[in-house]
Parts: structure tokens; C-alpha cells; sequence
């Protein structure tokens, strides 16, 4: 199957826009305009430190990737390069590399972010309007740009509260979309992992990062975080049946001409679907109507019914006034 819009985002544009195979060109900046502060997080592909250019003194972010394959490497380089200046995708300042071991470092601007745990309890639906569409802007773009960003999480949404500024960060898994072409499964991490990658349907789309902005909104309204909680890859696409309903699982196999695959044979259980209404109670005071309809046509198992981003946007629950 292949993406319902922007399938052709790539195509139109030269080749040196999306092949990072035969590595891309890089304008070097120096190593000595940067100085570390400290270590603010370390990732499965890098640590990230706080810094600050010693040119005009202006905070910054360095991400040290760590050594993984090259082309992993010019696949992140590529895309941000191609990204960089787009709404509310991480600002790139510069790509430093270290004279020894010749790894690259990113230096990206600085967002204070507040940790979602602490900050998306705060949230009203007027900031939840605001905030999300920030996120559905990043990914419309991208996603018009021929690229998916294939982590979409809370951990990769940098929020500024105090000004209201939402940055999507970590490009590292991303990947230009091609019609027809097989993609792997094994991106996402696991709470935020599309139906699709979980039943090893390869032909994906951008419509997987919203099925991951469903999980991001589910959790907040329904104030179970994460939505869906697997304790593995496999109990992962048991959780969400639990939710969606085992029969729908299968239809939606069935389309795609997909069989469960064994490693659910002794874990997938017969699930009825679970009207939203059975995960709304005193405590979920932000589960109105409009916000339920948005969760309920982001999360699909069928990856071409989900709202796309601009559609999302579009949605009313971002046109009814709450306050
Ligand atoms: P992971 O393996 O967890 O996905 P990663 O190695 O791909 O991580 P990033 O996700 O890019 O690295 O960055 C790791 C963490 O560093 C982020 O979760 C965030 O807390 C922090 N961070 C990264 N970039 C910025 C930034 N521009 N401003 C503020 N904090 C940032």
C-alpha cells in the first residue's frame, strides 16, 4: 500500500535531496567554537550534552553520536540538513566532528523543556489545542518534505511552557518515504509503535507517526501513561487489542493480506472493542466529545484510516473554544 498523501515528495525532488547512500556532503564547522557545560541525557545512539558557543556566548545543545553504521549516520545528517529552519523542527547550528574519532556531533539549539511527566498534568484543553497543533505543524512538514519520523514520543517533543514553544527533536530513526518501498519494522520504541510494525507490515507511511500522536493524546486525556503499556513487542499489540478488539485486528490482517504472525499464538486473546467511554471517570476531566473523536480517528489499526496531520488540524475539536 503506499501513503494516502505526499507519496510522491521524494520523486520531485532531485536525488541528492533523499540519497544518503553514497554519504552526503557536510560544510564542517569547528570543534573549538563549542564547549560542553554538561550532560543533560544519553541516549541508545548518542549522549547530549548542554553547551555554549564561544563565539557569542548563546546556549546550545551538542548530541555525540555514537559509532553506528555510517549510513545511519548520513541518514540523520541528510534529513535534519533537509529539515533544519521548518516549523517547529529542532533548529541544527552546526555538525562539529571530533578530530580523533572523527564522530560527528550535532549542535542544535537549546529548548528548556519541562519533563512531559511534570508538565502534561498541567495541561488544559486550551493548551492541549495549542500544543498538539505545534506538533501536527512539525509533522505535517516533514511529512510534505517525503520524510517519516518514526519516533514520535513525549521524550522527543521539547516544550518550553514559559514560551509556549514545541520543538521535535531526535531525527535519528527517520527515514524518506518511497512509495512501495519495504521499511523495518524495528523503529518506535515500544508504547508508541503503530499496529503496523507490530504485525510486520513493511509498506508503512507517515500515518504511522500519527497512530504514535494518538498514544501521546490517549495518555494525556485518559490520564494513563502510557496508553498502551506491552511489557514486549508482541504484549504491545496485545494491549492495543484489549482496546480495539481482536476481531478488527484480523480484518485489518485481511486487508493487507496478513496472517497474525506465531509469536501471537499463545498470547492473543479473543478481545471485544472498548467504547471510549469505558476509559473516561471523575479524574478525566479533559475527555470531552471532540477530543474523544480526535483519539478515535488517530488510533486505527489501519494505517490509511487515520486522520493525516493536516487533517488532524483540521479537526474540530482545535475549532471549539473551551476556557
Ligand atoms: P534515544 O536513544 O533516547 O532516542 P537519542 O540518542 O536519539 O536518544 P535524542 O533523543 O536526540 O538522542 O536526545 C536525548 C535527550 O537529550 C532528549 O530526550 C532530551 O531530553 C535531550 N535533548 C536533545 N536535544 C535537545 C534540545 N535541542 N534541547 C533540549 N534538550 C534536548
Amino acid at each position: 500500500s503506499v501513503a494516502r498523501v505526499y507519496k510522491n515528495a521524494c520523486e520531485k525532488r532531485p536525488q541528492e535531496y533523499w540519497d544518503y547512500e553514497q554519504g552526503v556532503t557536510i560544510e564542517w564547522g569547528k570543534i573549538s567554537n563549542y564547549e560542553i557545560v554538561n550532560k543533560i541525557g544519553r541516549g541508545k545512539y548518542s549522549e547530549v550534552f548542554s553547551g555554549k558557543s564561544v563565539i557569542n556566548n548563546q546556549p546550545c545543545v551538542v548530541k555525540v553520536l555514537k559509532p553506528v553504521k555510517m549510513k545511519k549516520i548520513y541518514r540523520e545528517l541528510k534529513i535534519l540538513t533537509n529539515l533544519t529552519g521548518g516549523p517547529n523542527v529542532v533548529g541544527l547550528l552546526d555538525i562539529v566532528q571530533d578530530p580523533g574519532s572523527k564522530i560527528p556531533a550535532l549542535i542544535f539549539e537549546e529548548i528548556k523543556n519541562v519533563d512531559f511527566r511534570t508538565l502534561y498534568p498541567l495541561l488544559k484543553l486550551s493548551d492541549m489545542q495549542y500544543y498538539f497543533t505545534q506538533l501536527l505543524i512539525a509533522l505535517d512538514y516533514c511529512h510534505s518534505m517525503g520524510i517519516m519520523h518514526r519516533d514520535v514520543k513525549p521524550q522527543n517533543v521539547m516544550i518550553d511552557p514559559a514560551e509556549r514553544k514545541l520543538r521535535l527533536i531526535d531525527w535519528g530513526l527517520a527515514e524518506f518515504y518511497h512509495p512501495g518501498v519495504d521499511y523495518n519494522v524495528r523503529v518506535a520504541s515500544r508504547y508508541h509503535k503503530g499496529p503496523e510494525l507490530l504485525v510486520n507490515l513493511n509498506q508503512y507511511d507517515y500515518s504511522l507517526d500519527l497512530w504514535s500522536v494518538g498514544c501521546m493524546l490517549a495518555a494525556i486525556v485518559f490520564k494513563k501513561e502510557p496508553f498502551f503499556k506491552g511489557s514486549t513487542n508482541a504484549d504491545q499489540l496485545v494491549k492495543i487489542a484489549a482496546v480495539l478488539g481482536t476481531k478488527q485486528l484480523m480484518t485489518y490482517l485481511a486487508k493487507y493480506g496478513l496472517k497474525l504472525p506465531s509469536e501471537y499464538d499463545n498470547i492473543m486473546k479473543d478481545f471485544t472493542k472498548k467504547p471510549w467511554t469505558h476509559f473516561i471517570s471523575s479524574e478525566t476531566k479533559m475527555a470531552v466529545p471532540e477530543i474523544v473523536d480526535l483519539i478515535d480517528n488517530l488510533l486505527r489499526y489501519d494505517h490509511q484510516e487515520r486522520l493525516t496531520a493536516k487533517e488532524a488540524m483540521d479537526h474540530k475539536f482545535f475549532k471549539t473554544n473551551y476556557d
